[in-house]
């Protein structure tokens, strides 16, 4: 770990005071505070407000109750989380999680980076993020419907197209966001498309939406690429995770020309060297809803490893798109060795910071997740745009967008990392650029 700046340390230290336990949480805002020591020096207001201090605590964190029904006729019962963080540049905005992992920390942990990651695409969004400890593996239609009844049973008093919005992340796709849309219309009698993101194409959605993630996350390699007069053809790509950030990711990736050699889910991993075929990947994944080992099966190129680490894969570029922490320095190592020279993470924060400062030593060009991974959450701020303006744009139209969103992060962070003499640091150029751009307007909203 590397020191914080004297005045940086008593604010993490009252932030680990405050919320005991919360290891994911105390991670993130650590790694935004290491970035902030040049910026205390240059801009002593922030501090003289407290406007660091007011960042790491949310404005307002709801915990409820979600019983729900399951098949068997028997009660289910989980616990349902909606932390609004910060509404400095707009109403909070970020997704939904249900995975059994999920507790106060995690979801804390996720909005604080929403906060940042929201205002480097530039869209007046604030930041929050929600979910369940509900485990939708295993379970039916019907089962995930009721849940998600419940689930917004509570929810729809928190919420609105101008309070705060929520999306998808692991485990909420378009099926749950139909669910969850339902209920919050059958509950308020308002067709108030703006109050949810991730909606199907007839009811109010947005192309491109789905992709937007993966395609973001690979729009902004391409532009490490070309600034270093590089580009992805003929590039071996690694990405973790076969869920809808690393399906498109993939998609994307196989678009401009580079091979991706390997992808994983929680229990191994498949090595296909002729490429990962993605209608195959997207049959399996998508609508069989099964294991990647059944894509290995089926594909006579791919091999399957179960329970190994996908970055023992040699690769030239890393795209860590599955969960938090999935590549320590044991696995950084693994990667360098392998050959790679850039990692992106698609996913939030799966680098641990033993990782990411293993590829900063190695000269391993790292992109964090707030900035590379923005465009998913950028394309939900178009949908609102559509959904204002009772419009809909054109897949190109959409598309073009996003790639103009991360070509402008892109510049952000190396613009900002320049302006602080930590040139092509993209770490540092996205905390503080987004640090800024939250802290003006904290600022001239008064205390
Ligand atoms: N869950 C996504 C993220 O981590 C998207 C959130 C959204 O679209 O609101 O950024």
């Amino acid at each position: 770990m590397s020191s914080l700046d004297p005045k940086l340390q008593d604010v993490y230290d009252e932030v680990l005071a405050r919320n005991p336990g919360e290891q994911e949480f105390h991670q993130a805002v650590r790694e935004v505070l290491e970035s902030l020591g040049p910026v205390v020096g240059k801009h002593p207001e922030y501090v003289d407000a407290a406007i660091i201090q007011r960042l790491c605590e949310p404005e307002r964190q709801i915990i409820f109750r979600v019983p729900w029904t399951d098949d068997r006729g028997g009660v289910q019962l989980n616990r349902g989380f909606r932390v609004e963080f910060n509404s400095a540049l707009g109403p909070y905005k970020g997704g939904l999680r249900f995975h059994p992992s999920v507790y106060l920390g995690i979801v804390k942990f996720l909005g604080f980076e929403q906060i940042f990651k929201n205002a480097l695409t530039g869209m007046p969004i604030g930041g929050g993020k929600g979910g369940s400890d509900f485990d939708p593996k295993g379970r039916s239609d019907a089962e995930v419907m009721r849940f998600c009844q419940s689930f917004m049973t509570e929810l729809h008093r928190h919420i609105g197209e101008y309070t705060d919005v929520p999306a998808g992340d692991i485990g909420v796709g378009g099926r749950e966001i139909g669910y969850l849309f339902g209920q919050y219309k059958r509950i308020t009698n308002r067709y108030e498309s703006g109050v949810l993101t991730g909606k199907g194409l007839s009811w109010g959605g947005s192309l491109v939406r789905t992709e937007a993630t993966g395609y973001g996350t690979v729009f902004f390699v391409d532009e490490i690429l070309k600034a270093d007069r590089d580009s992805f053809d003929g590039k071996k790509v690694v990405v973790s995770g076969s869920g809808n950030v690393a399906i498109y990711a993939i998609e994307k990736v196989h678009q401009l020309g580079g091979t991706v050699v390997a992808c994983s889910d929680s229990g191994g991993y498949a090595v296909d060297e002729d490429g990962i075929d993605l209608d195959l990947l997207k049959e399996v994944k998508e609508v069989r809803r099964a294991r990647i080992s059944e894509y290995a099966e089926a594909r006579s190129s791919a091999r399957y490893v179960e329970g190994g680490s996908v970055w023992d894969v040699p690769c030239d570029i890393a795209l860590p798109c599955a969960t938090q922490n999935e590549i320590d320095e044991p696995e950084a190592t693994a990667l360098i060795k392998g050959g790679a020279r850039v990692v992106a993470e698609g996913a939030n924060m799966p680098c641990t910071p033993d990782a990411v400062r293993a590829f900063a030593e190695a000269g391993v060009v790292f992109a964090p997740g707030k900035a590379a991974n923005a465009g998913g959450v950028a394309t939900s701020a178009l949908e609102m745009q559509q959904n204002a303006s009772r419009d809909s744009w054109t897949f190109e139209h959409t598309e073009e967008r996003l790639a103009e969103i991360m070509r402008g992060i892109h510049r952000r962070c190396l613009e900002t990392a320049d302006e602080y003499d930590l040139p092509g640091n993209y770490v540092a150029g996205a905390n503080i650029a987004g640090f800024i751009q939250v802290a003006d307007a904290m600022v001239a909203h008064g205390v």
